[in-house]
């Protein structure tokens, strides 16, 4: 454990005396909620804002009755700064009823300097802002806030330390995000991420083995690796400790106790012929690969900066699919980036076909203040966003039902994760591909893998019977 570890452990101990004190005063405990937006990376962020505030002492409670309340933000999108705002909007109400409330916004948005100046003036009632570099240090924040009774803001530049042995709190006791790399040196000309997340560093292998082997002791069978690119993974490490993203998740992979390997997300530019032919060979890396495309036009890569083009792209997907039969290919899409053409639209039509992704997010293109698409002159009108959109998107699930048709009838491995929460008596679980499906069954399945005969696929997801326990 390093100092900086050390130090973050204090201040949790020191928030646990004010926590105590605070819940004599309520004669209950004191209760919290982390609203999480966006992408994987904040998911995993989430799990260790939640495990700092319960080793503090305070218990999960829902959105309207948390005492401190936390937005753990994204800014991928114009939306989802829309959803946080609104809520803030509505806060303010509740802050006035219930004044002893802590409401804090970390994350992407605030990362920003934009966003974070506009909820700061804007937003009087927000205890604590931070960024998305200082994330593990929840508690000396909150300690601040609760013994100075004072707004805590602090958004750091870049990042500084690592802090790895905090508490975590997994929304699933056995399948858990391990992040592999932070941040982004790819610069496509439309994200964000780069500019709020910095620059790409690599976590040690080592580090990253012992993290693994450590979460299947504790009965973790599911991993997967997070990171903005995994496939350049390890580039920026120093020539001793540097390991290929493949070598990295064949170790994974072999970790005792580990039974499905996933990882999220693979830039087309990156992805080597070693890490096919490494997921064709290990049965327990799964068989999908998550690889946006974002556009199917090549001039529009170019433009994008994405370093690849519609033939190298669909090069790719054929070699998955030959090396690996059963693949399933997902992707992103971005319909309306400035200055597309029809044209443009039909090629990425065209990769859809040819692609026959098993499914696909498709995104309106979101203007990004600080990115160079941004300041385009030739942004697209929002009727011809929406005309392309729809064409793309009613494609896409043309395809992904072809896809999905494929597996009716089959038994899979599906690994259970929930009691199904709109029908009584029904399981949810999710096969190698990724697809839930439900089946009748109990809480007692929950983190087991059983046999699955998948007998009506609904598309998206599938109707399935056990075959065995
Ligand atoms: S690879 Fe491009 S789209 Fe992905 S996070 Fe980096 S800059 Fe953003």
């Amino acid at each position: 454990m390093n100092s900086v570890e050390k130090e973050q452990l204090e201040y949790i101990e020191k928030c646990r005396t004010l926590i105590g004190e605070w819940s004599k005063e309520k004669e209950r405990s004191i209760t919290y909620c982390v609203v999480t937006f966006g992408c994987q990376m904040n998911a995993r962020d989430s799990e260790k804002l939640k495990g700092i505030l319960e080793e503090t002492g305070c218990v999960s409670a829902s959105e309207d009755e948390a005492d401190i309340l936390l937005y753990n933000t994204c800014t991928v999108r114009d939306n989802a700064d829309r959803k946080v705002y609104g809520r803030l909007g509505t806060l303010k109400e509740v802050k006035k009823q219930r004044p002893d409330m802590v409401i804090g916004v970390c994350g992407c948005m605030t990362q920003e300097t934009v966003a974070a100046e506009k909820v700061k003036k804007t937003c009087p009632h927000v205890d604590i802002i931070f960024g998305t570099h200082n994330v593990y240090t929840l508690a000396q924040l909150l300690y601040r806030h609760l013994s100075e009774k004072t707004r805590t803001v602090d958004i750091w530049e870049e990042a500084k330390d690592v802090a790895e042995h905090l508490p975590v709190r997994r929304k699933y006791p056995f399948k858990s995000g391990v992040n592999i790399s932070y941040g982004c040196n790819n610069f496509c000309t439309y994200c964000i991420v780069p500019y709020v997340r910095g620059r790409e560093r690599s976590r040690l292998a080592s580090d990253i083995l012992e993290e693994v082997s450590r979460l299947s002791k504790e009965g973790v069978s599911e991993i997967m690796l997070l990171g903005q690119n995994v496939n350049s993974y390890g580039h920026d490490l120093k020539e001793e400790d540097r390991m290929t993203f493949a070598a990295l998740l064949k170790a994974v992979a072999d970790t005792e106790g580990i039974r499905r390997v996933r990882f999220m997300t693979s830039h087309p530019k990156d992805l080597s012929d070693e890490l096919i032919d490494t997921i064709a060979s290990h049965p327990k890396i799964c068989n999908h690969v998550h690889l946006p495309l974002q556009s199917g036009s090549s001039r529009l890569l170019k433009d994008m900066n994405r370093r690849y083009d519609k033939e190298h792209y669909l090069e790719l997907v054929r070699k998955l699919r030959e090396k690996i039969p059963d693949v399933a290919i997902t992707t992103d899409i971005i319909v309306g980036y400035p200055g597309e053409t029809d044209e443009d639209n039909e090629e990425t039509l065209d990769v859809i076909r040819r692609a026959e992704f098993d499914n696909a997010f498709t995104f309106q293109y979101s203007k990004r203040t600080g990115t160079p698409a941004a300041s385009r002159p030739d942004q697209i009108p929002q009727e011809v966003v929406t005309r392309r959109f729809n064409k793309v998107l009613a494609l896409v699930q043309e395809m992904s039902r072809k896809r999905a048709m494929l597996l009716e009838g089959k038994t899979l491995p599906v690994l259970v994760e929930d009691v199904n929460e709109r029908e009584e008596g029904l399981v949810t679980g999710r096969l190698e591909n990724n697809m839930s499906v439900h089946f009748k069954g109990d809480a007692s399945l929950i983190g087991k893998y059983v046999d699955v005969v998948l007998t009506e696929c609904k598309g998206f997801y599938y109707i399935g019977e056990i075959k065995n326990v």
